[in-house]
């Protein structure tokens, strides 16, 4: 489940600080000048009016997890969105047989798609803990369909460049994504997209997550959508780790003739507590180091700039 993983843009300075020939291939920066991550609050009004996210996750309770705060937030400031799921979730949960399991996450998966506020889901369908037997191609080519019809502008998914990560459906995915965020606006890639009436579209932000360590660039502040994510993660039962286990660990407890107060004394509240104290804590815990009450971080790749076009609308005259 949760693991801490913190590697601060100052770190990464410290390695490469000191050496020539790393001066001169200095690392790019992506937000974090100061050596601190942005801390993103939230936005007043609708910024993000126009604009696709796409929310892509290997199974259902990856992104209820680690971004769902972050997801309502953005689809609250603007943002139309969808989820794309890339496996049937087919080794993960309860169910009598296989099938039952798939049936029953496929439910969760719309369930938390509908809580989120995405209006469509993608179900690509791959066997659960096997996407790496996925052609990387076919993966790839699924997605920039699916980017250039959908016209997605930001996507949330795994970091494919996190630390520690051992399960091969949380970095073939990431790493698939992040192909296809700057291949689907190229113009000679499937160009027979364009006889069907689909033009290239690029993807020009990315929110990247991950369980171990990654570079963290990104702080959102969650603390307004926090009931929000209990509620996201209620939805995902089949295999938790949030669900109903509340309720569930309040009756085990009153079968021994125990309680634990902070679990209430129904079970929506158990249920709702028990994700607001225990799956939640790392959300708790790093929201304490920047002042807010809960959040949820990320590596942060916003829209390119050209500074070519800077120059030209800082210095071009009317002739
Ligand atoms: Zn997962």
């Amino acid at each position: 489940m949760h693991r801490r993983g913190f590697l601060g843009a100052g770190v990464t300075g410290g390695m490469f600080a000191g050496s020539a020939a790393a001066a001169s291939q200095a690392p790019r920066q992506w937000g974090a000048e100061q050596g601190q991550p942005f801390l993103e609050r939230n936005q007043s009004g609708k910024p993000h009016q126009g604009k696709m996210l796409a929310v892509i996750q290997p199974h259902n309770d990856d992104v209820p997890l680690f971004a769902a705060g972050t997801v309502l937030k953005l689809i609250d400031e603007g943002y139309e969105g969808i989820l794309i799921r890339a496996t049937n979730d087919d080794h993960a949960g309860s169910g009598a047989t296989p099938a039952e399991v798939i049936a029953n996450n496929e439910d969760d998966n719309f369930d938390i798609a509908r809580r989120m506020g995405l209006k469509q889901v993608f179900d690509l369908g791959y066997q659960n803990h096997r996407l790496d037997d996925a052609h990387p191609i076919e993966l790839r080519a699924r997605l920039i369909f699916i980017f250039r019809v959908m016209k997605v502008n930001t996507v949330v998914c795994y970091d494919p460049w996190g630390h520690y990560e051992e399960n091969p459906d949380h970095y073939f995915i990431a790493s698939a994504v992040e192909a296809a965020c700057w291949m689907s606006g190229g113009r000679w890639d499937f160009p027979e997209h364009r006889a069907a009436g689909i033009a290239p579209h690029g993807v020009s932000e990315k929110y990247y997550f991950a369980r171990g360590p990654q570079l963290v660039n990104r702080v959102v502040d969650i603390s307004a959508y926090v009931d929000k994510k209990v509620d996201v993660n209620i939805a995902n039962d089949t295999q938790g780790p949030a669900g109903v286990n509340g309720s569930r660990l309040r009756r085990r407890l009153a079968e021994q003739g125990k309680k634990l107060p902070v679990l209430g004394d129904d079970d929506d509240t158990a249920n709702r507590q028990y994700i607001k104290e225990f799956v939640l804590e790392n959300d708790r815990e790093l929201g304490r180091e920047f002042g807010v009450e809960y959040a949820e971080k990320f590596h942060y790749i916003g829209p390119e700039t050209s500074k070519l076009d800077d120059y030209i609308t800082r210095n071009a005259v009317s002739v």
